[in-house]
């Protein structure tokens, strides 16, 4: 079958692999019908994530139809579309009982890092019955993908972290798919103020599309201040970190008002600035976390009702053999302006 394979540093190709096999009774092989690439996609051909050795397929994102199950397999049979999970997770073990799929005891792999992905013709999912979900009939299955990671990591690790409620304001930093998808997802809130910043006035403009009430230019002086203003002076409730530099903690730092919550998104490199003191005499909460993809059932009953619409961070379509033009779309978003890129 064919794989793009991770090759060390800077290098990636697409090669020719053997087909993946049931191993253990819990697993499945998916022939994958649609894929994506992910910001944390580039992070690993940069060479910046350990776990992810040379000679692995990439991807974690995927839509498929089932090749073969293991004998432990009970919720799924050949032929059925499902959505797959980024994190294979047993669902049985304490820390998945605590909705902490991502650091289940029993192999909480991301796909594409720890084991081999999505970005390939087929893909072995172990743990099948806790990491695979029906796909309904008569969905949209391009959309389905985004419910992989970036919806659920947007909403769990932003919306949910962050405690967004009916009437609260809430400002994001960094409108990449990450940012926008907390975006979205914060709208089944009904929010009172969603305010975007970022440094690319394109992604502000897609951020108003997007359902953001306010826009803020991050290189604007004044930029905190602006934010600040726009919550009676006094700031945000709660301040989602989608970018992973340490400069926009600071700013979510300046941004949230006394009693709220920093929601901690971005992957950080480099160690930042906390500003002990004044966070503690101000009452705010400081979370973080790794995507679990616990919310995937919710997220997927929500766009299929229509709740919320994130076939809008679509921008290019691309099949298999075109995959390393598609990184190279996805890598240079901004002249191409991409946000997510469907591989079929
Ligand atoms: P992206 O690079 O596509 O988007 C980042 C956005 O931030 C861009 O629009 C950019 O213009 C903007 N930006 C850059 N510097 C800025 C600054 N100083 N001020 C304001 N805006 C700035 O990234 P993405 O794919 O949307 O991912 C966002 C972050 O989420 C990344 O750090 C990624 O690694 C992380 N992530 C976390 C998890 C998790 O489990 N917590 C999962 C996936 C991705
Ligand atoms: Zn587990």
């Amino acid at each position: 079958m064919k794989a793009l394979v991770y090759n060390g540093p800077g290098q990636m190709a697409l090669e020719d692999r053997a087909m993946p096999v049931v191993r253990d009774a819990g697993d499945a092989v998916v022939r994958i019908v649609k894929t994506t690439i992910c910001g944390t996609d580039l992070h690993i051909l940069k060479g910046d994530v350990p776990s992810c050795t040379p000679g692995r397929i990439l991807g974690h994102e995927g839509v498929g139809e089932i090749d073969s199950v293991g004998a432990g397999v009970t919720s799924f049979k050949p032929g059925d579309r499902v959505l797959i999970s980024c994190i294979s997770a047993c669902g049985r073990c304490d820390y998945c009982r605590r909705n902490i799929y991502s650091h289940c005891r029993t192999g909480g792999w991301t796909l594409g890092n720890e084991i081999d992905g999505t970005q390939a013709e087929f893909v072995r999912i172990p743990h099948a019955d806790t990491s695979l979900y029906p796909v309904p009939s008569g969905a949209d299955e391009d959309v389905l993908v985004l419910l992989s990671d970036i919806l659920p990591t947007g909403f769990e690790c932003g919306v949910l972290n962050g405690k967004v409620s009916p009437g609260s304001t809430v400002a994001i930093v960094g409108a990449g798919p990450v940012g926008l998808a907390a975006l979205l997802t914060a709208q089944l809130y009904s929010p009172a103020r969603l305010i975007m910043i970022d440094l690319d006035d394109n992604r502000l403009a897609i951020a108003r599309q997007f359902g953001a009430t306010d826009t803020i230019n991050a290189a604007d002086a004044g930029a905190a201040e602006r934010v600040r203003a726009l919550c009676d002076g006094m700031g945000v409730d709660t301040a989602i970190e989608a970018v992973g530099v340490p400069s926009t903690f600071l700013f979510c730092q300046d941004v949230v008002a006394p009693g709220g919550v920093i929601a901690n998104v971005g992957v950080h490199g480099a160690k930042v600035d906390l500003h002990l003191e004044r966070l503690w005499s101000r009452n705010i909460a400081i979370t973080t976390r790794l995507v679990d993809t616990v919310s995937t059932p919710m997220l997927l009953k929500s766009v299929c009702t229509h709740r919320i619409d994130p076939a809008r961070l679509i921008t290019h379509r691309f099949k298999l053999d075109e995959i390393v033009a598609a990184y190279d779309t996805f890598g240079h978003a901004a002249t191409t302006r991409a946000l997510k890129v469907i591989i079929t």
